[in-house]
């Protein structure tokens, strides 16, 4: 096995048990190793640290193990049964009004690099390194002994996810599915909810499961209410505010599949009637609005800074769509805003809102602060892992 050992004194934030090793901090590398290679990780005075898959690049290792230089054959079934116990624990395996969840979330699940996502025996595989790629048989075997005979089918979607660079043949299917099983999408239910998922042609893994949490407490507020739901995607918030009592729902997304998933899902579900469709560009439609039609707005954009270099521009999307949102929304209205942007911490995002109110001259106040739910599980040492965040906004 090749061996990484670092310069002098760069083996702190090891021990502290942050999962990644940066290029800069390697002294040495004993061995040849292949992208995607498990390697094995040193201080400079030769005691040994980690190990964990090896990749060209700024983050050179993501860490598998803080305690075994070689991981056991059963390594990818006790970490899969690890992450399950965790879903187990906060109720979401086995519910009986819920049957997608996330079952392994990157660095939160002691796995960088991996995104497992179910849905009702469907699970989709997500690589975002060359190790977890060239390790995705290996994880699929371990998944069928995980599910047993729940499993349908593991289905691959790495191709916008994986490095690139790294010249791996990447192409999206199925990894396993069980005999018979042909679907394309299924329904599934979420907090007794049904939702279509297209997971080889829809956005991300199929679904946006990490709002789960964020749409049952919009439901808590619609009873009665005029709802904007901008950014929609499939329409999660729209069917619990419609199913909670919203007078009416307007949901509005760029992306005509997205909308046509949205008509399925709020028909599904049999609130129709009181359900409006807008395939539109959300800060065109938003500045047609006449001041105060709405009296609750979800706002949940895709990532505005997907790196650092582009937080500045970021911050200020954040405001002039916040600005735009609060401007409109009806005295004594809501609004649910959000950020997926890891790059955009709490602290960053609450500032841009806060500007953004101040531009409008309204008198807001904060009612809440949302977060991404269990399932999608930070690592107490990798706080890099918080990505979604919100503020519940009551706007007089
Ligand atoms: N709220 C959704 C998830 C939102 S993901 C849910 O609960 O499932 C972000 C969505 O924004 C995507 O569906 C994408 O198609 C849409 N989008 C991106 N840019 C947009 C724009 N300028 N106007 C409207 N929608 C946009």
């Amino acid at each position: 096995m090749s061996k990484i050992i670092l310069k002098k004194r760069r083996e702190e934030s090891l021990l502290r048990f942050h999962p990644w090793v940066f290029s800069g901090a390697i002294a040495q590398t004993v061995g040849n190793p292949a992208e995607g290679d498990v390697v094995s990780v040193y201080s400079a005075d030769g005691q040994f640290l980690a190990a964990g898959h090896y990749q060209v690049g700024s983050i050179a290792v993501r860490v598998l193990s803080f305690e075994t230089e070689v991981l056991g054959p059963d390594f990818w079934d006790v970490m899969l049964a690890r992450a399950y116990a965790v879903r187990e624990a906060a109720g979401l395996a086995d519910a009986p009004d819920t049957d997608c969840y996330r079952l392994v979330h990157g660095e939160g699940d002691s796995l960088p690099g991996l995104i497992i996502d179910y849905y009702q025996g469907v699970c989709v595989f997500q690589a975002h390194s060359v190790g977890m790629f060239r390790a995705k048989k290996a994880i699929c075997e371990a998944l069928c002994r995980l599910y047993g005979d729940r499993l349908k089918a593991v289905y691959d979607k790495s191709s916008g996810t994986a490095p690139f660079k790294a010249g791996l043949d990447l192409v999206d299917g199925y990894l396993y599915r069980a005999p018979g099983f042909e679907s394309k999408e299924l329904t599934v239910l979420e907090h007794g909810h049904k939702f279509i998922v297209d997971w080889t042609e829809g956005q991300k893994t199929g679904f946006f499961l990490d709002q789960r949490e964020n749409r049952a407490l919009v439901g808590k507020y619609a009873a009665g209410r005029n709802v904007l739901n901008l950014f929609c995607y499939t329409g999660g918030f729209s069917v619990y505010a419609l199913a909670e009592g919203a007078q009416h729902v307007d949901s509005v997304d760029s992306s005509a599949k997205a909308m046509s998933l949205v008509d399925r899902n709020v028909a599904l579900n049999g609130f129709a009637d009181r359900h409006g469709s807008f395939c539109a560009d959300a800060i065109e439609f938003l500045r047609g609005v006449p001041e105060g039609k709405y009296d609750l707005m979800i706002v949940d954009p895709p990532a505005f800074a997907k790196h650092r270099g582009a937080l500045d521009n970021a911050l200020r999307a954040y405001q002039r769509l916040n600005a735009a949102a609060i401007g409109k929304v009806a005295p004594g209205g809501l609004v649910f805003t959000f950020s997926c942007s890891q790059v955009v911490d709490k602290e960053a995002f609450a500032l841009a809102v806060f500007s953004a109110a101040a531009q409008t001259k309204r008198n807001v106040r904060i009612l809440d602060r949302l977060n991404q739910p269990a399932d999608h599980s930070v690592s107490i040492y990798h706080p890099e892992g918080e990505y979604l965040k919100g503020l519940l906004l009551y706007v007089e």
